[in-house]
């Protein structure tokens, strides 16, 4: 889960001072403590974690304390703030026809973060050149060539023995027909000297737009070890990568203080659609848990531009909805990649998701229950009685209650159908 359990727990932590009229230095220590915790656990930096909870508790006890604010909202609000300015909240902009260097370590995940990046331009009508810099694991080429494949954007074709500023100058011919050239370059387990060189002349021929460094959130706070080891390139920004494989979102807190580099990407899966640009607000709201309105529009608008979704719309306008209606549904939810990264992005939703303890609903017994019906059944369930719901629990190997179940909620879904047409 993206941002792990840290919103959840300032959430609740601000959300126990209660909307009541006085609030106490004890109630203020209590929800700070809390939420020291949580940004431990989060491995935000130490000094970044007093700071930050110096400025709340200043503001939370002084004067900024209005009467016709709510103490917990007021509380939410100071720490939104605060939490905004820990962070660059420059916008992401990628200057068109121009290239983009992507170096880090061996697996910090710079082949996907080109797939990535191309995904995100091809989507915005942008062309995309993908080159991959690292003659010394062929593996690497295939896999980004792979990768370009599979999003449909092109790759420049590699030649056996072709040293690595050959391989970018033949690419840098190819400038003026594409808006983006991206080049991804080899990686090692540690930085050395012979790979600094490289990534030093490459930099001064490539003469990139964006020099990026990818660092896997999992390294925490050691990624300021690693910008070190780097600190012989220019570089202006970080991606990073894996923020849904770990709890180690502080870093993103972290970064500006320890580092100063603006983070311009976010890696949250190994899909080419598992990416989110830097947006300083979304991501704030997203750690604390109040929902990513823009992105489930985005999703949702997407999916309803497929086949079937446009008509089912029409329908639940005029309030239908059937049980052919819920098994579209649900494959749409999985399509939006399940259940949990939908909730996600619904406001004060990570609650629930915590209490799903990252199970994630793959609706197989319910799909398995509605494909051993009938059409007829699926039309109008009401004609379900016993001895035919005993047939569809034999048929998809569940049991009458879980069919008596799926039909409670079906029930229930219809129901708000109804009252909100619109
Ligand atoms: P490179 O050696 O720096 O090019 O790293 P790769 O792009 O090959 O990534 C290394 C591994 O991490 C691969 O198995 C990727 O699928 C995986 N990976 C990369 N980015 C992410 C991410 O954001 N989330 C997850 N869960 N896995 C990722």
């Amino acid at each position: 889960i993206m941002f792990g359990r840290l919103g959840v727990a300032v959430r609740s932590a601000v959300q126990r001072i209660g909307g009541g009229s006085v609030v106490t230095q004890k109630d203020i220590d209590k929800t700070l403590r809390e939420i020291r915790i949580a940004m431990l656990e989060a491995d935000v930096s130490l000094s970044v974690i007093k700071t930050f909870l110096q400025k709340i508790q200043d503001q939370a006890l002084g004067q900024n304390v209005m009467k016709s604010l709510r103490p917990d909202h007021l509380i939410s609000k100071i720490v939104y703030d605060e939490m905004l300015s820990l962070v660059h909240n420059d916008p992401v902009q990628w200057t068109q026809n121009s290239s983009i260097l992507i170096m880090g370590l061996q697996g910090s995940g710079k082949t996907t973060l080109c797939g990535k990046l191309a995904y995100m331009f091809k989507n915005q009508k942008f062309s995309t050149l993908l080159v991959s810099l690292d003659p010394y694991r062929p593996a690497a080429q295939t896999q980004l060539s792979v990768i370009a494949n599979s999003i449909g954007v092109d790759v420049l074709p590699s030649l056996k023995g072709e040293d690595v500023y050959a391989t970018a100058r033949r690419a840098l011919i190819k400038k003026s027909s594409y808006d983006y050239i991206i080049f991804d370059t080899a990686g090692r387990l540690h930085v050395d000297q012979e790979l600094m060189q490289e990534l030093i002349g490459l930099q001064a021929l490539i003469q990139a737009k964006e020099n990026l460094l990818v660092c896997d959130s999992l390294m925490g706070q050691s990624i300021t070890d690693v910008a070190k080891s780097f600190s012989q390139l220019s570089l202006n920004g970080v991606a990073l990568s894996k923020l849904d494989a770990n709890h180690k979102s502080g870093i993103i807190l972290s970064l500006k203080s320890l580092l100063n580099l603006p983070i311009k990407a976010l890696g949250t899966g190994e899909k080419p659609q598992d990416f989110m640009q830097w947006d300083a607000k979304r991501v704030i709201s997203r750690i604390l848990d109040q929902g990513d309105i823009t992105e489930l529009v985005q999703k949702t608008t997407q999916l309803l531009s497929q086949e079937n979704h446009a008509q089912q719309l029409a329908r639940l306008q005029k309030g239908i909805f059937t049980l052919d209606d819920l098994v579209i549904q649900m494959n749409a939810m999985q399509k939006m990649g399940g259940l949990s990264s939908i909730l996600k992005l619904i406001p004060g939703m990570g609650g629930i998701l915590e209490s799903l303890q990252g199970k994630d609903v793959s609706f197989k017994k319910e799909k398995a229950i509605l494909s051993s019906m009938t059409p007829k059944e699926r039309k109008d369930p009401r004609i379900l009685d016993a001895s035919r719901k005993k047939r569809i629990a034999k048929g998809s190997g569940t049991t009458v209650q879980d069919i008596n179940q799926l039909l409670t909620r079906f029930m229930e879904m219809k129901k708000i159908f109804g009252k909100f047409p619109k």
